[in-house]
């Protein structure tokens, strides 16, 4: 293919991707497809001669939509949120285009530079702690991870590297494997499968922690098993928290659990992954609260934030905690400015050596939505829609209800009064409520 060829044959698949986009809710969310089916559908080796792009696009309504699960449909219930906008897609061209390999500055210096503007620009959208931003003179900063997962484990491997080296400075004589041996880390009973993986990789004990009512780790529960495991011997060494829990959205009670970690030198990493996006409004930021006490922080801002997968935003209050864990100096992949402070080789903080251009469809979605449509996004029902909902109902006349205002949202009153209501009246009324709701929802503009 060239160039004439691309340019032709781009604009067709920019078609076909609006297309599929703005029909998505015309096709069956799951597919109907048995284990194999894509097998059967194309030939058992490459073909040996080159085919033509007609016939390979050909083939995607053939081999590959009817084995699709639309993720991007609104029948889509299912997971978490996988991000998808415009803006962030055409980034993702960009980056493909430009292909650079960014583990260091050198390696292409707008790949670093960006990214770390970019991971300051979104600490700022969430109020983190200056202690998390880069700046210019910053100990800390962010970085794009692939996922949420890479994070933890990150996070989790720094944290056993510092607390080795901390044992080791008071007792030389203790071995690096005595040490692992005797390590133990912690997280909520809640917490996603991630966070275990995490221990299992990195090879020390994972516990997970007692939840409360309302599947919150709390403070007292941390504290009992801490004491617990220092009088058996063993080393405390990393805490995650869970702000948003894949089972139920629950948050971990980090103002409580912050300050035990901190007092202890036990590590405390937040996993935000979902609800971290919430934080950029203003009513939701209390509930990261106690993010003061944390040594790492993240949140995947491809799942609700919308910026396409892959990215996941960490930040470190301390960026030579996790440079320090991981630093291998090869002659091939030195430069002239990696001593000079000016710059960040983010090879340093992650496990793979390459990298993609990712904080490119940051700066698109940033730029193209700004904050105000960022948070737009995520408080979705505005006001006057929920102003026409409450009329409908009330006019209605078979329920009554009355509104109130909270941090400047309309919102809808449900409180149950009569002495005579029974469950059977709420779940009539809730029925009734949703029925008006889809209603007013299908005659929105599309
Ligand atoms: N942490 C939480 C709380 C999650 O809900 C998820 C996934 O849904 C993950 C971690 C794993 O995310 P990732 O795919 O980015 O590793």
């Amino acid at each position: 293919m060239d160039a004439a060829e691309f340019r032709r044959h781009g604009k067709e698949m920019v078609d076909y991707v609006a297309d599929y986009l703005e029909n998505i809710e015309k096709r069956q969310v799951y597919p109907d497809v048995e284990p194999g089916y894509l097998r059967s559908l194309i030939p058992e080796e490459a073909p040996e001669e080159a085919e033509s792009y007609e016939d390979v696009v050909k083939d995607i309504e053939r081999v590959i939509m009817p084995g699709v699960t639309h993720w991007h449909s609104p029948y889509f219930y299912a997971y978490f949120p996988t991000a998808n906008s415009f803006p962030a897609m055409l980034a993702d061209m960009l980056c493909g285009a430009i292909g650079c390999i960014g583990f260091s500055w050198a390696a292409s210096p707008a790949c670093t530079e960006l990214e770390t503007v970019m991971l300051d620009w979104l600490g700022k959208m969430l109020k983190l702690p200056e202690d998390f931003l880069a700046g210019t003179e910053g100990r800390g900063g962010g970085v794009v991870q692939g996922t949420a997962s890479e994070a933890t484990l990150i996070a989790l491997l720094a944290a056993r590297s510092k607390i080795i080296k901390l044992i080791q400075a008071d007792h030389p004589d203790r071995s690096e494997t005595d040490i692992i041996t005797k390590l133990v880390a912690y997280s909520s009973d809640q917490a996603h499968s991630s966070v275990e993986r995490a221990g299992l990789i990195g090879g020390v004990r994972m516990k997970k922690i007692r939840t409360d009512k309302k599947f919150s780790v709390r403070g007292d529960a941390l504290k009992k098993v801490l004491e617990e495991d220092r009088a058996a011997g063993l080393i405390p060494f990393f805490f995650c928290a869970t702000l948003g829990t894949t089972p139920s959205c629950a948050f971990d009670c980090i103002t409580e659990l912050g300050p035990i970690c901190n007092a202890e030198k036990i590590w405390m990493h937040i996993d935000a992954a979902y609800a971290g996006s919430a934080f950029i409004c203003p009513e939701f930021r209390p509930l990261l609260n106690g993010v003061e006490f944390a040594d790492s922080f993240n949140f995947n801002p491809h799942k609700w934030l919308l910026v396409n997968f892959d990215c996941s935003a960490m930040w470190v209050k301390k960026r030579s905690d996790i440079i320090g864990a991981f630093k291998m100096e090869p002659l091939y992949l030195k430069h002239d400015h990696q001593e000079s402070g000016l710059v960040t080789d983010y090879r340093h903080w992650q496990i793979p050596l390459g990298r993609r251009f990712r904080s490119l469809k940051m700066w698109f979605v940033f730029r193209m939505y700004g904050l105000k449509g960022l948070q737009a996004y995520i408080r979705k029902g505005s006001n006057e829609l929920n102003e026409t909902l409450l009329k409908r109902i009330n006019s209605a006349r078979k329920i009554h209800l009355v509104p109130c205002q909270l941090a400047g949202k309309f919102v809808l009153r449900f409180a149950v009064c009569a002495r005579t209501t029974e469950s059977r009246h709420v779940q009539e009324a809730w029925c009734h409520i949703s029925h008006l709701a889809s209603e007013l929802l299908q005659e929105l503009p599309h």
